[in-house]
C-alpha cells in the first residue's frame, strides 16, 4: 500500500508530461503490432530511416521533453522514422533497491500525442471508462491485454534482476495497468493505451483511439525536424547532433 501513492503520483505526472508535448514527429523497430496489419506495414516502412545512436538519443530526448529516468528502447517508429513508442525498463535501481517503474510504454510521436490529447480534452477518457463497464466483450479484451502486459513486464523485470525482486515490487508490476492504475479499469491516460496497442496490440481502447486519430503514414509528417533532416541529407547520421537539440546527454539507452 505504501507503494501505491508514489506510483500513482508518478504515473499521473508522466501522463501530464506526455500530454503537454507539442507536435513534431517519428518511426519503429521491433515488438511490432500483431493485431493490426495496417499499422504493422506502415511501421515497417519506417525502418528504412536510421539515426546514429547519439542522434537518436537526442531525438528521443527532444520528443520526450527530457532525459528518460530509466533505460529505454525504441519499441516502434512512425513510417518517417520518428521514434513513436518507447519501452522503459519496468524496474529502476534507486535508494539501494529495485523499485517498480510502471510507466512501461511512452507515446512520443508528436502527431499522435497532440491528437490523443485533443481527444482527452473532449472527455474521451470518460467515454472509454463507460465502455469498459458496459461492453462485456470490450472489457474481456481489455483484461486479456492487461494480463499479457503484466506478464511481459514481470518477465523483463525478472531478467533484469535475476537475484529476485521484492514481493511488493512484483505485486505492483502485476497489478498496475498500462496507465499506471492499480484499478484494472482505471483508464487515466489515453496516450498509454495507444502506446500499448501500437507496440504489442491487445488494447481495445488504444485501438479505438488510433482509429480516430488515424495511423501515422509517410503522407502525414509526424516530426518536422526529422522531415527537414531527411530532405537536407540522404545520410541522416552525418548531421551534427547539435542541430537537433541542445539537450544534455541521455544517460540511458
Ligand atoms: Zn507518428
Amino acid at each position: 500500500m505504501d507503494m501505491l501513492l508514489p506510483v500513482l503520483f508518478f504515473q499521473f505526472g508522466a501522463c501530464l508530461i506526455i500530454a503537454q508535448q507539442v507536435a513534431r514527429f517519428n518511426p519503429m523497430e521491433k515488438n511490432l503490432i500483431k493485431t493490426s496489419g495496417n499499422v504493422d506495414r506502415l511501421s515497417r516502412e519506417g525502418t528504412q530511416m536510421t539515426f546514429s545512436t547519439q542522434t537518436e538519443r537526442l531525438t528521443v530526448e527532444r520528443l520526450l521533453g527530457r532525459s528518460p529516468r530509466v533505460p529505454f528502447e525504441i519499441a516502434t517508429r512512425c513510417p518517417d522514422g520518428t521514434p513513436q513508442v518507447l519501452r522503459a525498463n519496468p524496474v529502476v535501481w534507486e535508494d539501494n533497491r529495485w523499485k517498480p517503474f510502471p510507466t512501461f510504454l511512452w507515446l512520443i510521436c508528436p502527431r499522435l500525442k497532440k491528437l490523443v490529447s485533443q481527444l482527452e480534452g473532449e472527455h474521451e477518457i470518460t467515454v472509454m471508462q463507460k465502455r469498459l463497464q458496459e461492453d462485456k466483450i470490450f472489457q474481456m479484451r481489455f483484461i486479456e491485454g492487461q494480463r499479457s502486459l503484466a506478464e511481459r513486464r514481470l518477465q523483463l523485470a525478472r531478467e533484469l534482476v535475476p537475484e529476485g525482486l521484492e514481493a511488493s515490487v512484483e505485486r505492483v508490476l502485476r497489478e498496475t495497468n498500462i496507465a499506471g492504475s492499480r484499478h484494472i479499469f482505471g483508464v487515466k491516460c489515453l496516450h498509454a493505451h495507444v502506446a500499448q496497442f501500437i507496440a504489442f496490440g491487445s488494447n481495445p481502447i488504444g485501438e479505438e483511439i488510433l482509429n480516430r486519430t488515424g495511423v501515422c503514414s509517410l503522407g502525414i509528417p509526424c516530426d518536422e525536424t526529422a522531415t527537414l533532416l531527411a530532405s537536407a541529407s540522404t545520410d541522416v547520421s552525418d548531421v551534427s547532433s547539435d542541430s537537433l537539440t541542445p539537450g544534455k546527454d541521455v544517460d540511458q539507452s
